[in-house]
């Protein structure tokens, strides 16, 4: 008996605007497609009614639309510093 032993890493999910972090509950409509409701997390974009892809997502808190991927912050990126930085020239 093999037993599979998967490390389920969940990748962290936050709106790049303002780090929301949409739970199991939230949904999203697919509009002005087909009107379905569905967590767009659980399938990476995709409207499981119509099966139109969105590269971009709404934030349920902020109203921001942000690319879809930008919502994933991969742990494995995160070694310390962020890709981001701000640069200030003082004249
Ligand atoms: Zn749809
Ligand atoms: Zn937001």
């Amino acid at each position: 008996m093999t037993c599979r032993f998967r490390t389920m890493r969940k990748p962290d999910i936050r709106c790049p605007a303002c780090r929301w972090r949409p739970g199991a509950e939230a949904r999203w409509t697919c509009l002005p497609a087909c009107g379905t409701v569905w967590n767009t997390f659980s399938t990476g974009g995709r409207c499981p009614g119509c099966g139109a892809r969105w590269h971009r997502t709404q934030c349920l808190a902020c109203g921001v639309v942000s690319p879809h991927r930008d919502w994933y912050r991969d742990p494995d990126s995160a070694g310390g510093t962020t890709g981001r930085r701000e640069l200030v020239t003082a004249r």
